[in-house]
This record gives C-alpha cells, sequence and structure tokens, in this order.
C-alpha cells in the first residue's frame, strides 16, 4: 500500500492548486484524474463555451457591419475552424495543466477511476493509496432526467455537444438557464434555427424578473424562439429529425426539430466513489455535505468545488481551494460563508450579478433603496452601438452597504466588480460617488446611478 500525505480527487479548478500547495510545503501528494485534465471548465464548460461566444460575438458583429461603416458581403460560418479554434483553447488549458502537476515535485499523477476503500484509503486502477487527508474535486455532470422517450432519440449535453463540428439546422435546447441560454445565442449566431424550451413561467427563474424579461427579449430580438411553462417534456423519433412534446397550456403540444440539447442542471459525480465505504454523508441531491471549512462527517476527509453543491461556479471552487489551503497552511480562518455570491451570464451583451437579488432582498425585510438606469443612456454602451440592458443597484438604507446588483449591458461581467470589491470591503456605497472615473466606460455612471438611489417597493 503506497502511504501519502494527501490525496486529491479530480483535477477540477480546486484540485491541482491543493496539490501544488501541498507539494511546496514539501508534503507528498497524489492527484487522480479519470479523464481530461482541468475538468469541466477546462474541457467541457467555461472555455470552450466562451470561445464559441466569441466566434458567436464576432460573427454577429460582421453581420452588423453595415452599422459601423464597413461590408463583408455574405457572412459564412465555418463551422469547423470555429470547433478547431475552441478544440484549440482547451487542449492549451488541459496541457497546461497535465504539465504543471507532472512536473510538480513530491506530486505524483495517476490517471485512473478513484473510489473509496475506507475513510483513508482510495483504490485506483486496481492500487489502494493511503492517506490521512483525502480532498473529493469530482466535480458534476449535466443531469439526464428520466422522461419519456430519452432511451429513444439521440440528445446532446454540454459535454457531447464539444464534439459536433456541423451546425445544427433546427436546434431545440431543453432548459432556460444560465447554460442552455449562452448555447441558444452561440447556435443561433452560427446560423441555427433555436426554440428554448423552459419549464417555469421565465427564463432564468433564479432572477429578478426585469433582468428575465430584458433577456428574453435580447434573445427574442435575434430570431431566438421562447416556449415557456414547458411542464412534461418527452422525446419522439420523426422523419429527418425528432420531436420534442411539450404538453403546454397553451400554444402547439410539439416542437420539431433536428437536434436536442438537454441543458437542466447538473448533477455531481458522486455516485461511483465508493463513498459509502468511507461513510461520507450526502445529500438527497447526492451533493457531499460540508461545514464551512468544506470538511465533510468524516475527520480527514474534504470535499471542494461542485460535488459538495455549495458554489457551481468555476470561482466558487477555487475560493474553496483558497479557503481549505489558509485554513490548513496559513492558520487563517476563512469559510465559504464569508463569500458574496458572484457571477455572469454570457449572452451578449452579458449580465454581471452580485449580492442579493431585489426579491431576496424584499423577503428579508430590510429596509433598501434601488436605483436602475438604462445603457442606452451610457455613452460607453452607445458609442460601440451595443445599448440593450440596464443597471441596477440595491444598498441597504441604514448600512448603505450595497446588497446586490445586476448589470446586463456591455462590460457588465468586468463592471460588477467595481461594486463587488465594495461589498467585500464592507464599505458604504458612498466611497464610490468619491473616486474618480476613466471616461468613457460603463463604471463611469456608477456614481451617477447611486445618486438616483431611491426606496424599494
Ligand atoms: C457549459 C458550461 C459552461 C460553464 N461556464 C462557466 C463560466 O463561464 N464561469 C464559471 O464560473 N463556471 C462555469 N461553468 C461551471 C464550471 O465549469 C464548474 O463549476 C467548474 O468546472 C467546477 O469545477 P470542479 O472543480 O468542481 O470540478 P470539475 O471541473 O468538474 O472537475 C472534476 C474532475 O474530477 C474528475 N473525476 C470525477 N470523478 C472521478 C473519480 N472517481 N476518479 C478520478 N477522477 C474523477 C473528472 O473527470 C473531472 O476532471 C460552466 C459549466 C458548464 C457545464
Amino acid at each position: 500500500m503506497k502511504h501519502f500525505d494527501a490525496i486529491i480527487i479530480g483535477t477540477g479548478q480546486a484540485g491541482p492548486s491543493l496539490a501544488a500547495r501541498f507539494a511546496a510545503a514539501g508534503k507528498s501528494v497524489a492527484i487522480i484524474e479519470r479523464h481530461k485534465f482541468g475538468g469541466t471548465c477546462v474541457n467541457t464548460g467555461c472555455i470552450p463555451t466562451k470561445t464559441l461566444v466569441a466566434s458567436a460575438y464576432a460573427i454577429h458583429v460582421a453581420r452588423r457591419g453595415a452599422e459601423y461603416g464597413f461590408a463583408t458581403g455574405d457572412v459564412r460560418v465555418d463551422i469547423k475552424r470555429v470547433k478547431a479554434r475552441k478544440d484549440a483553447a482547451s487542449a492549451r488549458s488541459s496541457k497546461g495543466v497535465e504539465e504543471w502537476l507532472r512536473g510538480t515535485t513530491n506530486c505524483t499523477v495517476i490517471q485512473g477511476h478513484a473510489r473509496f476503500q475506507s475513510s483513508n484509503t482510495v483504490v485506483v486502477n486496481g492500487e489502494v493509496l493511503e492517506a490521512d487527508k483525502i480532498y473529493v474535486n469530482v466535480g458534476a455532470r449535466a443531469s439526464v432526467p428520466e422522461m419519456p422517450g430519452i432511451h429513444d432519440v439521440p440528445f446532446l449535453t454540454n459535454s457531447s455537444l464539444m464534439d459536433i463540428d456541423f451546425l445544427p439546422e433546427h436546434f431545440i435546447i431543453v432548459g432556460g438557464s444560465y447554460v442552455g441560454l449562452e448555447f441558444a445565442q452561440i447556435y443561433r449566431r452560427f446560423g441555427s434555427e433555436v426554440t428554448i424550451l423552459e419549464m417555469g413561467p421565465r427564463l432564468i427563474g433564479r432572477e429578478d424578473e426585469d433582468v428575465s424579461q430584458s433577456v428574453r427579449e435580447i434573445l427574442e430580438a435575434e430570431g431566438i424562439h421562447v416556449r415557456l411553462n414547458a411542464k412534461c417534456i418527452s422525446l419522439a423519433k420523426r422523419e429527418g429529425g425528432l420531436a420534442v412534446g411539450i404538453t403546454c397550456e397553451e400554444g402547439p403540444p410539439e416542437v420539431v426539430g433536428t437536434h436536442v440539447l438537454l441543458a437542466v442542471g447538473r448533477t455531481p459525480n458522486t455516485n461511483d466513489l465508493g463513498l459509502d465505504r468511507a461513510e461520507v454523508a450526502t445529500d438527497h441531491r447526492d451533493y457531499i455535505i460540508v461545514d464551512d471549512q468544506l470538511q465533510t462527517n468524516v475527520p480527514g476527509i474534504w470535499a471542494l468545488g461542485d460535488c459538495n453543491g455549495r458554489g457551481g461556479f468555476t470561482h466558487t471552487s477555487y475560493n474553496d481551494y483558497e479557503i481549505v489551503a489558509d485554513n490548513l497552511f496559513n492558520a487563517d480562518h476563512r469559510r465559504v460563508s464569508d463569500r458574496i455570491l458572484a457571477y455572469a451570464l454570457y449572452v451578449d451583451p452579458p449580465l454581471g450579478r452580485c449580492g442579493m437579488t431585489d426579491a431576496e432582498i424584499r423577503k428579508s425585510g430590510r429596509r433598501a433603496l434601488a436605483a436602475k438606469y438604462p445603457m442606452s443612456k451610457v455613452s460607453r454602451a452607445y458609442e460601440k452601438g451595443e445599448t440593450q440592458g440596464f443597471i441596477k443597484i440595491c444598498v441597504d438604507a441604514e448600512t448603505k452597504q450595497i446588497l446586490g446588483a445586476a448589470i446586463l449591458g456591455v462590460g457588465g461581467d468586468e463592471v460588477i466588480h467595481a461594486l463587488l470589491d465594495v461589498m467585500y470591503a464592507k464599505a458604504p456605497y458612498t466611497v464610490i460617488q468619491r473616486a474618480m472615473h476613466i471616461h468613457p466606460t460603463v463604471a463611469e455612471y456608477l456614481p451617477t446611478i447611486l445618486a438616483k438611489l431611491e426606496p424599494l417597493t
């Protein structure tokens, strides 16, 4: 039996940095990966999708050439070259992670599927490894719910979609949340007919209604069809394609298309990990239960990233690594509950989000002030010809601290950090009004918007 100071399962967004930290501290560490190095973000998530978003954006701007004063002729998409560009971006990152780990002294890299044998042993490729500390960073995969026809009709997920080098003629996307909406706009801009089917009464149901509505308008303006309240989805074969049954109260009962993408949530990769042998507790959705410092119920076992259900983003997984490493190596006292929710939706224009939604603030019962400003009045936006969306900021009426914000508009994914950092500083919003910002930027409007705060009704 081989003994290590630490074993890490998975090379997602937390594992590799943690392995490097152990190794740098002179500890022996084994890191195990069953598939591609870098995990979801690198191979089937953020990097490939944002590379595709960039292609789709360039194509979109080229089609609008006349508005900007140039002519390109007919814009034709070469989907094989689009894919090659995406593949190169993913391969570069995956190779980078692998070479980094293999080149790290004290770090043993093992390719294979890891399973717990006990609370301090793991089996991989028939070999038993032992460690006092075991870190689980196994991520999640696309959920494939049992629905009528699921075993009869070929469907795509965010992973298998990465391998196609053709354009679906009519792409039906089941799921109107973050993953589904990004792919909807990407493929519409590439030239597919796109229909989004969403179970709920609106897209991105976690967001405020005005955000959902604006995103819907942006997508519909590009010719994307949206069907809401699609409660009972089923799949069936049709000549030359497929049909997705909807059973809505209103509208046709099915949509006929050529390809279907399931973007209906994520399932943690915990069912084939032997967690029962280590007696690690999971919740009703199979997420590993962790405390505020990411320890499981079993001493010596931690869970980081998507598999613990506390994040769902690359930055939350990386932040999990920072919390675990700082607690262990710097005797710091970092906690998951100290972080402020922040993320972006990479439709164009992007949505940058931080903190609470209006609905959450209202529910909390606290007295708040809010201001909303259209991007059409932001000079940077109309100079660029990208005026869709708005900026919305909510602050606490008493403490003057920022409670939450949504920036749907050009640069929204970047500008949101100007607010997020003030939130982390626990400073009042008034510090932003004393800052001199650069002209012309979207961020320079933050003081102007904050001067318009009114009671949140
Ligand atoms: C389409 C899409 C777009 C996204 N875009 C963004 C974005 O723009 N921004 C953002 O922040 N997040 C985005 N995400 C989410 C982000 O990709 C994930 O939150 C992040 O990758 C989670 O990382 P992780 O560290 O939890 O694990 P993962 O990156 O999922 O890595 C887990 C690794 O563990 C390995 N593994 C699993 N089980 C075993 C086992 N038993 N033995 C050995 N190895 C195992 C897997 O092969 C995998 O490599 C996106 C996700 C998707 C699907």
